[in-house]
Order: structure tokens, then sequence, then C-alpha cells
């Protein structure tokens, strides 16, 4: 059924019985087209994707838990197109602009909050970098805007500018940037890619990938064996697992993230805002949790909660930053397994195995891409050839070495990025 005003009055003044389920609940037919392994946010876009776009609708999506119970359930919501480097810039890029009729596209009111990100910088270096960084955003098309100290206090006039440690030297300001309700962005592409035709199977785990003579032929799960001619690999944090099925060694390293969320306060943080010199970055959500993260637990893991030396970090750095959070009650947090690239960009690629694709890479930015990647990694699943916005996702860089993308340029170490 399709949403509007006109059904929320016309269900309010009926008793609200005449909703039916966002999505159905097949049970998993013989043989699909196309097998997507992983219901979360790439996952579920990509099924949408290849429906809307290139009509493809026999297609499953094998999610082993429910829908929305990875990553795309725990993130911090924030979405932004300020990368800098070529490939990434591109891509974040359409991904963005994707988010910005995201909503009409899925007739499904996902959130989407252009709020505004202020990325702060403390340093004449740092400064240097952002300057460096908004003048590839604005080259790419998008927006920067570098603020000085007096410009940052006019719209975050809460932060310590007095008695910091690091004093702020202004920010780099991303207007188009903000938040989505992550768990609606899970749900709303769940329903389009359901009405669309494609089969949503939860509770459905894959133990195995079928290749016969280099080419792919199906799955095994826990719910008996499903032959497919395409397979699309889509499991964020067990990735280096799923890939092992069909005996890949993946560059990838599973690393778990932290996020913490405050009891509901009236509106006070407007934007979104990242500290340049801790790990430390906050919005506020519609409920009124201040929602905040900060950096990586620095070992690998496939344990979905965190380790307290890094909250008491993020804490730290937080109050640093905004001493009046202080105040407010932190009521829950919670972790999930990042899949961490050695230059800390994607990967959408074909693999050498016929018929089957990788997607995978995201470290802990993957939210904000996933209209991107879904729409990208249909086109390589429907055409067999990258789409030019993801064109230099390609996993062959890491044997090669040319064409890595290191954002944060600090190397081959996982979990620096
Ligand atoms: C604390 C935290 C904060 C973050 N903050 C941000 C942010 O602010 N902005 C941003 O852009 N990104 C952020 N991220 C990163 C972002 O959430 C992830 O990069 C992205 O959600 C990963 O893609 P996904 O949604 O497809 O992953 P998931 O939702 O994890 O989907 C993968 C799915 O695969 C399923 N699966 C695994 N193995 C199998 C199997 N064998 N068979 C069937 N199914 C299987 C899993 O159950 C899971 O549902 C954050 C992540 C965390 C944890």
């Amino acid at each position: 059924m399709r949403y509007s005003g006109l059904a929320v009055l016309a269900q309010g003044l009926t008793g609200n019985k005449g909703w039916r389920p966002a999505w159905r609940d097949p049970a998993p037919k013989d043989a699909y087209d196309i097998v997507i392994i992983g219901g979360g946010g790439h996952g579920l876009a990509t099924a949408f994707y290849l429906a809307k776009e290139h009509g493809l609708t026999n297609i499953a999506v094998l999610e082993k838990g429910y829908l929305g119970g990875g990553n795309i359930g725990r993130n911090t919501t924030i979405v932004r197109a300020n990368y800098g480097l070529p490939g990434n810039s591109e891509f974040y890029s359409h991904s963005l602009k994707l988010w910005e009729g995201l909503e009409a596209d899925l007739n499904y009111n996902v959130m989407h909050s252009q709020r505004g990100i202020i990325n702060l910088f403390h340093s004449d270096g740092q400064r240097d970098a952002y300057a460096r960084r908004g003048n590839a955003m604005i080259n790419q098309g998008d927006d920067a805007i570098l603020l000085d100290t007096e410009g940052v206090r006019k719209i975050v006039p809460y932060l310590d500018f007095e008695q910091t440690r690091f004093p702020i030297f202004g920010g780099l300001y991303h207007k188009r940037g903000g938040t989505a309700r992550h768990d609606a962005v899970a749900w709303g592409f769940a329903r389009g890619a359901d009405r669309r035709g494609v089969d949503l199977i939860q509770n459905c785990e894959v133990t195995g990938i079928d290749i016969e003579n280099g080419k792919v032929t199906g799955v095994q799960t826990s719910r008996g064996a499903i032959r497919a001619k395409k397979v699309g690999i889509v499991v964020a944090g067990r990735s280096s697992q799923v890939a092992a099925m069909a005996s890949m060694r993946l560059p990838i390293e599973s690393h778990v993230l932290q996020a913490f969320v405050t009891e509901g306060l009236k509106p006070v943080i407007d934007n979104v805002i990242t500290y340049g010199m801790g790990h430390f970055y906050i919005s506020q959500s519609d409920k009124g949790g201040l929602v905040f993260g900060g950096d990586l637990d620095f070992y690998a893991s496939y344990a979905a909660r965190g380790n307290l030396p890094m909250a008491e970090h993020v804490m730290e750095a937080g109050l640093t930053l905004m001493p009046m959070i202080g105040k407010a009650k932190m009521l829950r947090s919670w972790g999930g397994i990042m899949d961490m690239s050695p230059d800390g960009s994607p990967i959408i690629d074909k693999t050498h195995i016929d018929g089957l694709y990788l997607n995978c890479g995201w470290c802990y930015g993957g939210f904000k891409a996933v209209p991107g990647s879904g729409h990208t990694f249909a086109h390589l699943i429907a055409t067999d050839r990258p789409h030019e916005a993801a064109a230099r996702y390609r996993l062959d860089r890491f044997a090669t070495g040319r064409g890595l993308m290191d954002e944060e340029a600090t190397g081959s170490q996982h979990n620096l990025h």
C-alpha cells in the first residue's frame, strides 16, 4: 500500500486497522536469478535498485537474523559527501544526490535531515588539510565553507572556546550533510524491494557457496539449498567469513566500533559536530538523545559490543569539547562489527569466480553510502560493468598497490582508518 497524508488520516479515523505488513514473509524458492547475501542497508538497497533500475525481480535477499539487525541499525546516522580523494569524491557525491530524492523514491519517511556538519580544526596544519578537502568537495560539485573561530561560535556557541586545551581554530562546514533515521532506511528499502517482487528471507543463514567449473551455481543455507545464476556478498563485518565459503581470502579485518546515546533532552544540538583533537562526534536524534561515537576499539573482533577504555576516551573528549554534556545521563552504548579495508575505502567488484560479486570494506562510513552502494552494485550485477561512480572500487588494487584511496593518509593498517 502507498503511504500518504490522506492514508494516515483515513487510518486514524478508522482505528488504524487497515495497515498491512510493510513486506511479505515468503518461504525461499528453489532457485532465483540473483541471490543477495545480507539484509543490511547495502543488500536491501542493491535488491531495490536491481528491481527499480534494471527490471530484475527474481531475486532473494537472504538474511541470517532480522532485517536491520546489523550495522544498518547500529550506526550514528551521519550522511555526508565530504571526501577528498578521486574515487571517493564522486562516489559519495553520487550517494548524497540519491539521498536527496530517497524519500520520494521509496515512498517512505527516512527522516533525512540536512542539518549541516561542522568538522572542527585546532591547528594551522589541520586548517590547511580541511581547506584542501573543502576545495576538493567544491570541485566535485558539492558544498563546503571554511569557517574561522567566530564563524563556528555563531553556529555552535555552546562549545568550549575559552578554557580548552586545544583551541578551536575554525571548522569545515558542509551544509548538505546531516543525518537520517538508520532503521527507517533499512525498512524503506525493504518495503520498496518487496513491493517490486523481491523475496526478503529472514532467519536464513548462508553456510556455503556452490561453485562449479569456476562459476557460481547457488548457496547452501540454514533453510536448504538455493540455486542462483548470480550471487552478491554484502555482509559488512562478516565479509571475510562469507568470502571464505568461496575459498577467497579478503584484505578485510573486522573491528568493533562503539556508539552511545544519552537520555532524551530538549533540542540543543542543531548540527553534526566532529572534534579534531580526539575521538568524538555528536548529533541529536529526533527523540532528543545526544548520539555520539568515537574511534575503533583497536583490536580485531566479532563481538558486537565494545570495551570500557574507548568509552572512557570518548566521554573525556566530549567533555573537553562541550562541558555541558557532563550533565546528561548516558542511556545506552553498543557496538557494531566494521569491515575495515587496508586503505579505508570500499570494494564493489566482480570476483574471479563467474557470477560472484563482492561489496564490502565500508569501514565506519557505510551508512551514508547505502543508496550509492546499492545503486552502483546493482548496476555491476545487472550489466557486468562497473558504474562510473564506483569504478575505482576494484578488489585488485590491494594486490597491485595501484589505485589505493587512503583518505586518512595512515598507510595500510586497517585499524587506523
Ligand atoms: C557504532 C557505529 C557507528 C557508525 N556510524 C556511521 C555514520 O555515522 N555514518 C556512516 O556513514 N556509517 C556509519 N557506520 C557504518 C555503517 O553502519 C556500516 O558501514 C554499514 O551499515 C554496513 O553495511 P550494511 O548496512 O549492509 O551492514 P549490516 O547491517 O551489518 O548488514 C550485513 C548483514 O549481513 C548479514 N549476514 C552476515 N553473514 C550472513 C550469512 N552468512 N548469511 C546471511 N546473512 C548474513 C548480517 O546479519 C547483517 O544483517 C557506523 C557503524 C557503527 C557500528
